[in-house]
């Protein structure tokens, strides 16, 4: 298309998080325009070639179920899919998928390449432009282009500088330029900025490999899509290998401690704790003698092998040593060193809940430029920063946001805009307090309809949606219908209590002995009920009495989090709040009551005075 000079809404950045702000922005049916450093690198994964894994998982299912991108492109370039904690109950469980990343990384670009209402340019950004508090565009190789707003999803790439032992490049990942004209911008615009760190293994020669010494990691025999849409799934599947560090590495390792940037005092930024490099593995966890190291093909044809669980910054000579005392790697060649990256980062707190920062007017941060790491997570981001953006620049009036009980999305953003982050940012289903409601098999009953109203999602992902739950009512309606006492129940083979009371077949869930081919059995009607009704309702049903006292908790959270608090509420005209809390409070400007618990040091008084304010 064309290269206009105004647009409604313009990404910088084509990372998984460019990519779903871009997509969502335009299906929104604002003219988007999505900057970025090269086209062919648009959905490069920097990292490791999976999407998906615990918490994980069900944020690709929220990206789809909102009519996002991730689900159906690694639904279709997927080389293996396994559902993780498959032997515990579906609220922990999470789809995760290898990628085969150039197909991956093509399929998006060809979907960007096409989408409606969407330009993409090859540039590099170097200034965001403001007037007042409202933003206004951005300058491209010294072009203006100016835009209604506009959403940075800049990833690793500002100021980014990689370390190899004391060898030190700058650059936003390996082979790639770093961003450094938005970092000043930034700052100027008053943005607090930090700095982080991560880090990526050496990438392996396949051919070099001893296999047989490793142990062979296959794909579920029945494979479960991510999107909703995917249907008919048979992918063809390849197989992962597990090894293990030795004594011997974990001695070379420590030998060379003195040389790794992060104990040398070289790096000063923190990194992902629950990513760690496999010499923080071993200074961390000094007691054990071997770590696990995954070895998953980068591609499903191709020469590239990544060894999950070993990034490092250690110098070349310590990778090669440390690499050929692993068994199958005793002569592994290297196709790429591991290296660590720091890259600049914008205090998350500045946010509102639509991912607009408070204080600049159509401005979004989406991404790793918020703190957080992941694909996933990224993707969420901007997906939420997209539609926002995407809602704002149409003039619809509306926004969307997510809260803790309705999404992952809520979770993760309500953790890193309340309380900021002091490490980069990881999702895991341990954060979310109703995780039972927040399962990956119901992201669309639990978020679909909110992007059908709001406009995101449309055409047969709606109507397969609307016809999708409209079969679910009707069971429910019928399984209520078949309500029984416990005689009668008992008849059928149910051996239930006594108690004058009636159950439905939906009650019988609840028993672990009982599933849903037992009462298909004893009702052959239930029969008639598609398959994905009765998986839906097998789950509902067997959480059914947790998931009722679960709902009395969310009705209690969402009473709080419907107090909001004016953005302009001046903190020093209420009584009774400590210096530092007014000092908290006007630093954060929480969106509402809930939010404000939630931030660190507010004492239940300061809630009870803050409220009596608000009531006046
Ligand atoms: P990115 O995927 O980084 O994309 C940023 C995009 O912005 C790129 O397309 C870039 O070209 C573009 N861009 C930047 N500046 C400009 C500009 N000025 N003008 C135009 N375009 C611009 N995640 C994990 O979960 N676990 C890990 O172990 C892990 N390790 C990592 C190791 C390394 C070395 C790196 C680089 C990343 C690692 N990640 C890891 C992070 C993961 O890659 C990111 O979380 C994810 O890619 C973030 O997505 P994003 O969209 O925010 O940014």
């Amino acid at each position: 298309m064309e290269l206009l000079s105004s647009y409604d809404v313009i990404v910088i950045g084509g990372g998984h998080a460019g990519c779903e702000a871009c997509a969502a922005a335009a299906r929104l049916g604002a003219q988007t325009l999505l900057i970025t450093h090269h086209i062919n690198t648009i959905a490069d994964m920097s990292c490791n070639p999976a999407i998906g894994g615990l918490g994980k998982g069900t944020v690709v299912r929220e990206i789809d179920a909102l009519g996002g991108l991730m689900g159906e492109v690694i639904d279709e370039t997927g080389i293996q899919f396994r559902m993780l904690n498959q032997s515990k109950g579906p609220a922990v469980q999470g789809p995760r998928a290898q990628a085969d990343k150039a197909a991956y990384r093509a399929l998006m670009q060809e979907k960007l390449k096409h989408y409606p209402n969407l330009t993409l340019l090859e540039d590099s950004v170097d200034d965001i432009l403001w007037e007042g508090k409202r933003v206004t565009g951005v300058v491209a190789s010294g072009k203006t282009i100016l835009a209604r707003c506009v959403i940075v999803t800049t990833g690793t790439f500002l100021n980014g500088l990689m370390h190899i032992g004391t060898e030190k490049t700058v650059g936003g990942r390996f082979g790639e330029p770093a961003s450094t004209g938005i970092t000043p911008a930034l700052k100027r615009m008053g943005f607090p900025i930090g700095r982080l760190k991560t880090g990526t293994p050496a990438r392996l020669k396949k051919e070099s490999i001893d296999w047989a010494s490793c142990t062979e990691q296959k794909g579920d025999e029945i494979p479960q899509p991510f999107s909703f849409m995917t249907k008919n799934f048979a992918p063809q599947q390849v197989s992962c290998y597990i090894t293990h560090t030795t004594p011997e590495t974990h001695k070379i390792i420590s030998d060379n401690l003195s040389r790794a940037p992060l104990y040398s005092g070289q790096i000063h930024s923190v990194g992902p704790r629950y990513c760690p490099s496999i010499e923080d593995k071993l200074v961390r966890f000094a007691g054990r003698d071997s770590h696990h190291i995954f070895l998953e093909p980068e591609t499903r044809d191709g020469i590239s092998i990544y060894p999950n669980g070993i990034s490092t910054s250690l110098p070349k000579d310590v990778q090669e040593a440390f690499l050929h005392t692993i068994p199958g790697l005793e002569n592994v060649e290297i196709l790429r060193y591991a290296y660590a990256i720091e890259y600049d980062f914008v205090d998350p707190r500045v946010l509102k809940r639509t991912l607009e920062t408070k204080t600049i007017d159509g401005l979004f941060f989406a991404g790793q430029i918020n703190g957080t790491t992941g694909y996933e997570e990224a993707a969420g981001q901007g997906l939420v920063a997209g539609i926002n953006a995407g809602l704002k620049a149409t003039e619809t009036g509306k926004t969307l946001v997510f809260d803790r009980a309705d999404s992952y999305l809520g979770v993760m953003i309500d953790d890193i805009t309340s309380t900021g982050i002091d490490e980069p940012y990881r999702l895991f289903t341990s954060r979310a307090e109703y995780r039972l409601s927040l399962r990956a098999d119901n992201a669309d009953l639990r978020l679909t309809a909110k992007g059908i109203e709001i406009g995101c999602v449309t055409g047969a992902r709606a109507t397969a949606f609307r016809l999708k739950r409209q079969e679910l009512e009707q069971a429910k309606k019928h399984i209520e219908s078949l309500a029984l006492g416990a005689k009668q129940l008992s008849a059928l083979g149910f051996s239930v209590n006594a108690n004058g009371q009636k159950r439905t077949p939906y009650d019988l869930l609840s028993y672990s002995n009982v599933s849903w081919n037992d009462l298909v059995r004893a009702w052959p009607s239930l029969g008639h009920f598609s398959e994905e009704t009765a998986k839906q309702l097998e789950i509902e049903g067997r959480y059914h009495g947790y998931l009722s006292r679960q709902q009395t908790d969310i009705e209690a959270f969402r009473k709080d989090e419907g107090l909001s608090i004016p953005f302009d509420t001046d903190y020093t005209q209420i009584g009774g709040l400590s210096n530092e809390i007014v000092m908290r409070l006007t630093a954060t400007r929480p969106e509402t009551i809930g939010a404000m618990m939630r931030l660190r040091g507010i004492t239940p008084a300061a809630v009870t005075a803050v409220i009596a304010y608000l009531k006046k």
